[in-house]
């Protein structure tokens, strides 16, 4: 078979004849597989003239993806077919299903059935949630493998950061765990970070470059099928996806994010996985702090008790919704109640503590991460410079764009753009005022933390037009506090 030409048999009819020939050495069984061949060119035709792709076809592009036997030209036509005329349901969860099975599938304890969890956010600014919620899912029962893809931009997500960069400027944080070690964390703690291993969904970290470099990111389908058969593959009992909506999300608008979600929750139950999606508003920043150590230190506050009032909203609504999958808790509200228990009464903590351990961190170096008046800079570094912005007038505080912080942060080496880049782990922001909030000319209401380079005074204006004050004496508009919207549960 000529691959050079994309010729690949699909196992429609699928004839083998057998030839016998006599030799000396007795019987030779020569065989001919006379197939019904499609060839890949044929596909991306299929689908660009908007085709349904059958099962089959789907399982011969995602097999040759993965085999390399596709040239890379032929991939990137079918990415751009598939975005431009889209899949129907059943082509997303065979892509999905293909997908996962390209690579290893994780396998678990058989008396942890029911109980291992993950959960999924499409990307926030200040967006610490799985810190939390991982050691407190651990402290009410469930089996926590939060998988993640280390984060490179250009991918749509440039500026919102990655947790497993935010572990890792705790010193000593591994984020690479074989699957027996991760087996061997979930046994002993209940939870683990990871970066995802080379070996799962190896078809995603082909499709996923190509589609960066062919503009295909933001297809509902591919998107689909990069984030639910990685979570496929860690055969998760339950899952749950923070799809977010707003100025500083990839999806701007509510309906398209639901479109998503919808797409999310379809495919995850296709495998199998009971799934479920949490609507949630991202217009400004998760809790106060951006940035990777400042968002470590926010996280531990949260575990020590001292969280941010939307940044625990997200933890317990996305915590007591998983309880709820896993039959841990009997409706979602109970289950709330208690990853609220669990991240007030320190059993989170001392499980995020363990977990620490768990991958590399020094026994000491986590004792006093956790201990009541952690001095935080005596483990995470601080940056070499700060600078508060103050207020320009008086007024009351009404948020800030989160984009535009982020996207400053970013700049200033908070967040990398290729994959490999060093990030510097101390940069970012302090928000130091509430929304809501009444104050006076000359008030500190973001501090900066920089090294190299310096904010220009370009960005210097940019955070400040960022950051938006209303007249006290104009009324208030009617603001939502919530930023979940809506659930949307398995059918
Ligand atoms: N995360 C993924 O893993 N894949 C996508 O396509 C988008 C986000």
């Amino acid at each position: 078979m000529n691959h050079s030409q994309g010729i690949f048999s699909l196992h429609c009819i699928n004839l083998t004849l057998y030839l016998s020939q006599s030799s000396s050495s007795g019987i030779i069984k020569t065989a001919f597989n006379k197939t019904d061949t499609m060839s890949i060119p044929d596909l991306i035709k299929k689908k660009r003239d908007g085709g349904t792709l059958s099962d089959d076809e789907i399982k011969t592009f995602i097999e040759s993806v993965a085999n390399e036997t596709i040239q890379e030209c032929q991939t990137g036509a079918m990415l751009m077919a598939i975005w431009q005329k889209g899949m129907v349901d059943q082509e997303t969860e065979t892509l999905t299903r293909e997908m996962m099975s390209s690579g290893e599938v994780m396998s678990w304890p058989e008396e942890w059935a029911g109980l291992v969890v993950d959960k999924h956010s499409t990307g926030g600014v200040g967006d610490k949630v799985s810190l939390v919620l991982a050691p407190a899912l651990a402290a009410c029962g469930c089996k926590v493998c939060v998988c993640q893809v280390p984060m490179i931009s250009g991918r749509g997500l440039a500026h919102t950061g990655g947790t497993l960069d935010k572990l890792e400027s705790i010193p000593g944080f591994s984020i690479h765990r074989s699957a027996a070690q991760i087996r061997e964390i979930l046994g002993s703690v209940g939870c683990c970070i990871v970066g995802q291993t080379e070996t799962l969904v190896p078809a995603d970290r082909v499709l996923y470059a190509l589609r960066d470099a062919t503009s295909t990111v933001d297809s509902l389908p591919l998107i689909t099928g990069s984030i639910i058969s990685k979570k496929g593959a860690e055969s998760l009992s339950a899952l749950v996806l923070d799809v977010k909506f707003g100025r500083a999300a990839l999806y701007k608008d509510l309906e398209s994010a639901k479109e998503l979600a919808q797409s999310l929750v379809n495919a995850g139950n296709g495998l199998g996985v009971r799934t479920a999606a949490v609507l949630s508003r991202m217009d400004a920043t998760i809790g106060r702090c951006v940035g990777n150590s400042l968002e470590v230190i926010e996280s531990l506050e949260t575990l020590k008790g001292n969280g941010p009032d939307d940044l625990m909203e997200l933890v317990t609504t996305l915590g007591g919704l998983l309880l709820m999958l896993t039959g841990l808790a009997p409706d979602q509200s109970e289950g709330s109640r208690r990853i609220s228990e669990a991240v007030i009464g320190g059993a989170a903590l001392s499980k995020f503590r363990a977990m620490m351990e768990a991958q590399g961190v020094a026994t000491e170096t986590a004792r006093l991460l956790c201990s009541a008046h952690s001095d935080y800079y005596s483990v995470l570094r601080k940056s070499e410079h700060q600078r508060e912005l103050e207020t320009p007038t008086d007024g009351v505080f009404e948020g800030v764009d989160g984009l535009v912080l982020a996207e400053v942060l970013h700049k200033l080496g908070a967040g990398r753009s290729k994959a490999g880049e060093p990030i510097n782990h101390s940069v970012g922001a302090e928000l130091l005022v509430s929304p809501g909030q009444r104050v006076g000319k000359g008030v500190s209401w973001l501090r900066i933390h920089y090294e190299d380079p310096v904010p220009t005074p370009d960005q210097i204006q940019r955070l400040q037009t960022a950051l938006s004050l209303r007249p006290c004496d104009r009324p208030q508009t009617p603001q939502t506090q919530s930023l979940v919207e809506e659930l949307l549960l398995p059918r």
